[in-house]
C-alpha cells in the first residue's frame, strides 16, 4: 500500500502528539503513525502490583547495555508515548539553562536558542496542559508571560508540614507545576479525583493531561488527520540525491506497507528516534539518516536521578504525594558553587512499588511498613552530555544503550543538603506524641539511584544547533542535510537541565508547528 499525505508524525507522545493537535486545524492531510495502540481502560490502570511490579504496560521488548547484557527498559509504546505515565510535573526549564552553565562535571553547552524564543510556547504548552502551579515561589522560576492557567494543587497536611519546615529553615518550597484536570473548588465535578495512583500510572478517568486525551484525541476530531495504531516504522528511504525522505516503511500487522508526505516528522522518543534514523542508513546517508556530523545516537542524557526514602516512626498518609519542590539548591549554594539539581517527590510508594525495585529493607521493617511510613523524595540532576553515551544498533538491528553517569558529585552533593534539611525538621503535630520521639533522630534514609533501564527522561540524542557539524538539527528541528525531515521530541535537547523533560518538548512541539504552519502554507 503507498499513501501520500502532506504530514506524516511518527509517534503520539509529548512531541509528536503535541504537534499533531497544532496541525490538525490547517486541513492538511496529517498521517499519524504509532507502533502502540491505545492504553486499555481497566482496573489494571490503577493497580500497583500490574504497573510498577508486573510492568503490564511496559514494552517487552529488550535492549543491550554497552557490555551487550540484556536490558528491559522501562518505556511505553502506546497511543500518548510516555505521556500515558508520566507524573504530569510539567516545569519550564530555567532561563540560564539556555546558556551554558559550568558545573562540577563539566560543562552544560548552550542551546541555540534562547529562553525568550521559547516562552510564548511554555505558555501555550501549560495552557493546553491545564498546568496548575503558582509563579514566582519557586526562586528559579524563569519569567512568564501570563500566570499559570490554574491554582496550585494543594498539599496535604503531612507534606505543608514539611514545606512549612522547610521555609522555616530559610528555604523556598513551592507547588509542583502539575498538568492533571483537578478542580479542587468543585471536587464533585473534578475530573481529577486526585488519588494515589498517578505517577506512573495511566489515568483510568482521563483526567489527566496526557497527550492521548489533550491532543491525539481532540487531532482526530479533524477529518484530515489519519491515525494507524499498531504501525512501527522500520525505516526512512530517501531519495537519490539524499536531500529528502521519500518513502515511510512501516509494518503493520505483520505486513510492511509504505507512506510518503511532503514532510516527514520523527518523534519516537530520543532512543528510538536515534534508532529509526541509524536503522536509515543508505549509500547517500552511510553513518544513518541525517548523521554527517556523526552525533546522532550520541550525548544520550536521562538525569542522574535517585528516589530516596525518608523514614520516619510517623507514619506518611498522604494520598497524593508530588505537589512538593525545591529548587534552592538548583545552581549551588554559599558552600558549593557548582549546580545540584532539583528536589520533589515520587508518587506515594507502596509496597508492591517496591517490591519492583528490591531496595534493601531497612531492619525491623517490611516493605509495606516502609512505604507507609515514608516519604518518598526524587532527586534529579544535571547529567553531560557525553559523545559515549551513546544509542547505537547491534548486529540484529537492537537498540545498545551505552551510559555512564557524570556530574554525580553535584547528586551527592543534592543528597547531603536534603538529608540535612530533613534532620532539621521539627516535631511532627499531626500524628500526636507517638511521633515526636523517632521521628527524627531514627530518621532512616535509604538511597536507591535510578538504573539505566530507567529511560524516563531521555533526551539529547539528535542535537540541534547552528553548526552542521555538532547537530544533526538546525534551530528549526528540520534535519541539515535534508529538506523535509524534522524531530520534535526529546532528542534535540543539548543538555538536560535538571527539572522534567516534557513540557518543554511540548513548547517545542508548538514552536516547530508555526514553523510548520508556515512552511506548508
Ligand atoms: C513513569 C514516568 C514518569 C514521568 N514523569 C514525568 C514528569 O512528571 N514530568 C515530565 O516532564 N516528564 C516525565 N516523564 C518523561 C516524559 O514522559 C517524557 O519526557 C516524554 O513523554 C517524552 O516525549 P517524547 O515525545 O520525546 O517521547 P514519548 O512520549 O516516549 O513518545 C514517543 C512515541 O513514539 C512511539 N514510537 C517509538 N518508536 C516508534 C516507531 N519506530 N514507529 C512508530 N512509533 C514509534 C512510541 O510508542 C511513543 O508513543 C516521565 C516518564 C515516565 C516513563
Ligand atoms: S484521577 Fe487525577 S491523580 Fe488520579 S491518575 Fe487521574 S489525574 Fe492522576
Amino acid at each position: 500500500m503507498s499513501a501520500r499525505y502532506d504530514v506524516a508524525i511518527i509517534g503520539t507522545g509529548a512531541g509528536g502528539g503535541t504537534l499533531a493537535y497544532a496541525l490538525a486545524p490547517t486541513g492538511k492531510r496529517i498521517l499519524v503513525l504509532e507502533r502502540g495502540d491505545y492504553v486499555p481502560r481497566e482496573k489494571d490502570n490503577w493497580d500497583t502490583r500490574a504497573v510498577n511490579l508486573e510492568g503490564k504496560y511496559n514494552t517487552k521488548e529488550t535492549w543491550r547495555d554497552r557490555d551487550g547484557n540484556e536490558l528491559h527498559p522501562h518505556t511505553n509504546y502506546w497511543v500518548g508515548g510516555n505521556t500515558k505515565f508520566y507524573g504530569a510535573a510539567l516545569f519550564r526549564l530555567r532561563r540560564e539553562d539556555f546558556g551554558e552553565i559550568k558545573h562540577w562535571g563539566g560543562v552544560s553547552p548552550a542551546w541555540p536558542i534562547a529562553y525568550k524564543d521559547l516562552e510564548p510556547y511554555y505558555t501555550r504548552a501549560e495552557q493546553l496542559y491545564h498546568v496548575h502551579g503558582r509563579r514566582g515561589v519557586d526562586p528559579t522560576d524563569p519569567p512568564a508571560s501570563a500566570p499559570y492557567p490554574h491554582p496550585p494543587v494543594s498539599h496535604e497536611p503531612r507534606i505543608q508540614q514539611l514545606a512549612d519546615d522547610w521555609a522555616r529553615l530559610g528555604c523556598r518550597p513551592f507547588h509542583v507545576p502539575l498538568g492533571v484536570m483537578l478542580d479542587e473548588a468543585n471536587p464533585r465535578t473534578s475530573p481529577c479525583i486526585r488519588c494515589a495512583t498517578c505517577d506512573g500510572h495511566p489515568c483510568l478517568v482521563y483526567a489527566k493531561s496526557d497527550a492521548q486525551v489533550v491532543c491525539v484525541d481532540r487531532a482526530l476530531e479533524h477529518s484530515n488527520v489519519t491515525l494507524l495504531t499498531g504501525a512501527y516504522v522500520k525505516r526512512l528511504d530517501t531519495s537519490p540525491s539524499g536531500r529528502e525522505v521519500t518513502q515511510i516503511v512501516v509494518e503493520r500487522n505483520g505486513v510492511t506497507e509504505t507512506y510518503a508526505a511532503d514532510v516527514v516528522v520523527v518523534a519516537c522518543g530520543a532512543i528510538n528516534s536515534a534508532a529509526l534514523l541509524l536503522r536509515s542508513a543508505s549509500a547517500s546517508h552511510r553513518r544513518g539518516l541525517a548523521n554527517g556530523s556523526d552525533v546522532v545516537g550520541r550525548h544520550y542524557m536521562g538525569h542522574v536521578n535517585s528516589v530516596l526514602m525518608a523514614l520516619s516512626k510517623c507514619p506518611n498518609p498522604t494520598v497524593f504525594q508530588k505537589t512538593l519542590a525545591l529548587n534552592d539548591f538548583y545552581f549551588g549554594s554559599k558552600e558549593w558553587e557548582y549546580p545540584m539539581g532539583h528536589i520533589s517527590f515520587v508518587g506515594k510508594l507502596d509496597g508492591d512499588t517496591l517490591r519492583a525495585g528490591a531496595p534493601a529493607i531497612a531492619p525491623g521493617w517490611t516493605l509495606e511498613l516502609m512505604a507507609r511510613h515514608s516519604l518518598d523524595f526524587w532527586l534529579t540532576s544535571e547529567d553531560l552530555p557525553d559523545p559515549e553515551n551513546r544509542v547505537t544498533l547491534d548486529r540484529e538491528g537492537k537498540i545498545v544503550l551505552s551510559y555512564r553517569p557524570n556530574n554525580e558529585e553535584s547528586h551527592r552533593r543534592l543528597t547531603e543538603r536534603l538529608k540535612s534539611l530533613m534532620k532539621q525538621q521539627t516535631r511532627c503535630s499531626v500524628h500526636g506524641h507517638e511521633c515526636h520521639e523517632g521521628l527524627f533522630a531514627r530518621n532512616l534514609f535509604l538511597g536507591q539511584r535510578i538504573p539505566l533501564a530507567g529511560v524516563a527522561h531521555q533526551n539529547g540524542t539528535i542535537r540541534f544547533g547552528r553548526d552542521p557539524k555538532t547537530s544533526a538539527l538546525d534551530v528549526n528541528c528540520k534535519a541539515h542535510e535534508l529538506d523535509n525531515l524534522y524531530v520534535v521530541d526529546g532528542s534535540f535537547f543539548p543538555s538536560s537541565a535538571a527539572v522534567n523533560p516534557a513540557l518543554t518538548i511540548v513548547a517545542n512541539a508548538l514552536r516547530v508547528g508555526d514553523l510548520l504552519k508556515e512552511r506548508l502554507r
